[in-house]
C-alpha cells in the first residue's frame, strides 16, 4: 500500500515516537508516514509549514502548553487537524484544547492500535468535511471563485489594510450584457457553461493579489489591491472588457456579450464596504447607458445626481397626491382650413415654487420609477374630462391627443383601465387619439400591435410620434391601425435652412400619403416653415405659430373664435 496518511508528531520523547510508530505500524500496513518534530530552532515552524494530514502534538512541550502551540499553529495558517496528547485530561483542559481549535486528543498510555487509528481517521475526516462545509458556504459552486459571502470579508479586511495606509484599493463591479438572451435562447447548461468560461477569463487576467467573486447570476466583483494610478486602473478595466466579450464557444455555438463596469475606488467612492459597493454598482448603471461594453469610474457628481432624482422622485409622488399635476393642450390645426381638428395634451406640473413645469424636467423620472402607470391613468381620466368640459360648453376640439409611454403598455392592463375610464367618464372613444412615440412601437412591435388593436375596437386612433428620428419599417406601418405620422420638430425646424431637411420632409409626406396615412408638422414657429409645409401638402400643423400650449380656459377661449386661425394666419408668407 502507499504512503498515504502524513502524520506530524511534535513531541519531546523519542520513545514516544517510537511507540506510536510501532501502533501505526500495526494497523497502518505502512499507509501511515510519521515525521517527528523535537526541537525548537526552526522546527516547529518548518514543520507547521511542511504538508500533513494530521498533526499530533504533546500537551506540554518545551515549556510550553498545547493551548499555546495550538494558536500559534493556526496563526501561522496551519490547516490540518490537530490531536492533543496528554498524560490526563481534565475537563477544564479539554475545553480549553478543544477551543483552541484541537479536533480531538489522545492520552498517552491509554492509546492503543485501534484508538490510534479511529482518532486519526475521524479527526482527517471531520476537517475535510468541515473545509468542504466551508467552501461550500464561501465559494460559488458553479465558478469555484469566491461568493459574496467570502467577496465581503475579503473586502473588509483590504479596508483595514486600506485605512491604515498599507494599500490602495479599487472595486470593480462588473454585469454582462445580454446573458439572459444566451440563458433564454440556448439553455440553462449553456448559460451556466458562459458564466464559468467568464469566471476563468477574469481570473487570467486578474494578478495573484486581486479577487474575482461572483455575487449574483451574472455579476462579478473584482478586488485590485495595491493599484493607484487611475491610468493603471483604466488599462485593466479594458483588459477585463476585452477578455469578457471575446466571443465564447459554448457547445456548437458561438456566443458573444457584452460587458459594463462600474469602478469605485477608495477613498474617493467611500471609506466603507457599504459605499465602495454601492458606488460601483452606480458607475456600472452608468456604464450600462453607453453603447456597447464600458467602463464608468464612479465620481462624487454621479452621487450628486442619484440624490437629486430620489429626491425628485419623492417630490413627484407628493405632486401625485397633491393634486400637482394639470394638462396643458396645444391645438392641432389642418392647413386647408385652418380649423382645430384636435388638441394635444401636454402635461404640466404645478410646481408650488417654479410654476408651470414642462415634462422635460421630470418625465424621465416619471417613467423609470414606474410612476408614469398611475399618472397615465390621471392623464387620460383628465384629458377625457375636460374634452367633455369644453363639449358641454359648445366648444368642439374634435378630438384630444394623450401621449403614451412604453411603461404604460407594460405593467397592468391598459386596454382594460382605458375601457374602464371611458366608461366611467363617459367619452366617446372616438375623440381620443394616442401618440406613441416611433422607436417605442418599432422596437416593440408584437406587443404594441395586439395592444393597439384592442385600444381600437375601443374607438380609439393612433399617430405615431418623432416620426423620423427611428427606423419605421413600412410594411409594419401599413399594418398597424395608426392614422397619423408626427413629423418630429427637429426636421421642421431646419426646412428653411437645410435643403436635406427640406427634402426629407417633402418625402416624408409624400410617403405617408402613399401609405394612406396623414401628416402632420410640429414645432411650426415661423410662417415660412408654414409656407413650406403647404407647399408639400401637408395636412396638419402644431406650433408655437399657431398657438403655444394653453390652459384649458384659455383653449376654451381660442375655440370660442369662429375660425381662430385665419386663413390670413395660415396663408401668411
Ligand atoms: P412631444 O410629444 O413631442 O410634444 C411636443 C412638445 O413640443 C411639447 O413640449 C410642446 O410644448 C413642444 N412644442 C410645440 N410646439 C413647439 C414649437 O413650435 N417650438 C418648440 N420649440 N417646441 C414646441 P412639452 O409639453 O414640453 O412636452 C415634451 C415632451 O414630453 C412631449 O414631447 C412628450 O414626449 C412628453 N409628454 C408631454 N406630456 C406628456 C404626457 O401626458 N404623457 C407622456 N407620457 N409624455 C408626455
Ligand atoms: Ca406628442
Amino acid at each position: 500500500m502507499d504512503i498515504s496518511i502524513k502524520i506530524l508528531l511534535i513531541d519531546e520523547e523519542q520513545a514516544e515516537y517510537l511507540l506510536l510508530a510501532q501502533l501505526l505500524n500495526q494497523v497502518g500496513c505502512g499507509g501511515y508516514r510519521l515525521s517527528w518534530c523535537n526541537t525548537l530552532d526552526g522546527g516547529l515552524d518548518k514543520a507547521l509549514s511542511g504538508h500533513f494530514d494530521i498533526i499530533l502534538l504533546d500537551y506540554y512541550w518545551r515549556g510550553t502548553t498545547g493551548s499555546d502551540l495550538l494558536r500559534c499553529a493556526r496563526a501561522k495558517g496551519c490547516r490540518a487537524p490537530i490531536v492533543v496528547m496528554s498524560a490526563e485530561m481534565v475537563a477544564e483542559l479539554d475545553r480549553d484544547i478543544i477551543r483552541a481549535g484541537a479536533s480531538d486528543y489522545l492520552i498517552k498510555g491509554q492509546v492503543d492500535a485501534q484508538l490510534l487509528e479511529r482518532t486519526v481517521r475521524y479527526a482527517i475526516e471531520r476537517k475535510a468535511a468541515e473545509l468542504k462545509l466551508s467552501r461550500l458556504a464561501h465559494y460559488d459552486i458553479l465558478t469555484n471563485v469566491p461568493n459574496r459571502i467570502l467577496f465581503r470579508d475579503r473586502l473588509e479586511h483590504a479596508l483595514q489594510l486600506a485605512e491604515r495606509g498599507q494599500m490602495s484599493l479599487t472595486l470593480m463591479y462588473l454585469d454582462l450584457d445580454g446573458f439572459k438572451q444566451v440563458n433564454d435562447g440556448y439553455g440553462h447548461d449553456a448559460g451556466d457553461a458562459l458564466i464559468r468560461a467568464c469566471a476563468q477569463r477574469l481570473c487570467e487576467c486578474m494578478r495573484k493579489s486581486d479577487s474575482v467573486a461572483r455575487i449574483g447570476g451574472d455579476e462579478f466583483t473584482l478586488l485590485l489591491e495595491g493599484t493607484e494610478q487611475t491610468g493603471d486602473i483604466a488599462h485593466i478595466a479594458e483588459k477585463v472588457l476585452e477578455a469578457v466579450i471575446r466571443p465564447y464557444r459554448i457547445g456548437s455555438h458561438q456566443v458573444l456579450v457584452g460587458c459594463s463596469l462600474g469602478i469605485a475606488v477608495y477613498p474617493v467612492a467611500g471609506r466603507d464596504a457599504e459605499s465602495l459597493l454601492k458606488h460601483a454598482d452606480l458607475a456600472m448603471y452608468q456604464a450600462k447607458q453607453r453603447e456597447g461594453s464600458a467602463y464608468v469610474f464612479y465620481t462624487e457628481a454621479m452621487n450628486i445626481e442619484v440624490h437629486r432624482q430620489l429626491l425628485l422622485e419623492s417630490n413627484l409622488q407628493r405632486a401625485l397626491g397633491n393634486n400637482e399635476f394639470c394638462l396643458y393642450y396645444q391645438p392641432r390645426v389642418e392647413l386647408s382650413s385652418g380649423r382645430v381638428v384636435g388638441l394635444e395634451a401636454l402635461l404640466r406640473w404645478m410646481h408650488p415654487q417654479r410654476g408651470p413645469t414642462a415634462p422635460e424636467a421630470f418625465i424621465s423620472v416619471v417613467e423609470d420609477t414606474g410612476m408614469i402607470v398611475a399618472l397615465g391613468d390621471w392623464i387620460i381620466r383628465q384629458g377625457c374630462q375636460d374634452l367633455n368640459r369644453l363639449l358641454e360648453r359648445g366648444r368642439d376640439p374634435g378630438f384630444v391627443a394623450i401621449n403614451l409611454s412604453l411603461r404604460q403598455f407594460f405593467e397592468g392592463n391598459l386596454v382594460a383601465r382605458v375601457a374602464s375610464i371611458i366608461k366611467q367618464v363617459e367619452c366617446d372613444g372616438s375623440r381620443i387619439e394616442f401618440e406613441l412615440s416611433e422607436t417605442a412601437v418599432m422596437e416593440n412591435m408584437e406587443m404594441v400591435s395586439l395592444h393597439l388593436r384592442a385600444l381600437s375596437n375601443l374607438g380609439a386612433n393612433f399617430s405615431l410620434d418623432d416620426f423620423g428620428t427611428g427606423y419605421s419599417s413600412f410594411m409594419y406601418l401599413q399594418r398597424l391601425p395608426i392614422r397619423t405620422l408626427k413629423i418630429d420638430q427637429r426636421f421642421i425646424g431646419n426646412i428653411t435652412r437645410d435643403d436635406d431637411d427640406r427634402e426629407l420632409v417633402k418625402a416624408m409626406i409624400s410617403l405617408a400619403h402613399s401609405l394612406n396615412k396623414q401628416v402632420v408638422a410640429v414645432g411650426v414657429e415661423t410662417p415660412e416653415q408654414l409656407a413650406l409645409l403647404r407647399e408639400f401638402n401637408c395636412d396638419q400643423v402644431q406650433g408655437f405659430y399657431l398657438s403655444h400650449p394653453l390652459d384649458l380656459e384659455s383653449i376654451c377661449h381660442l375655440l370660442n373664435q369662429d375660425t381662430p386661425f385665419s386663413a390670413a394666419t395660415i396663408r401668411h408668407i
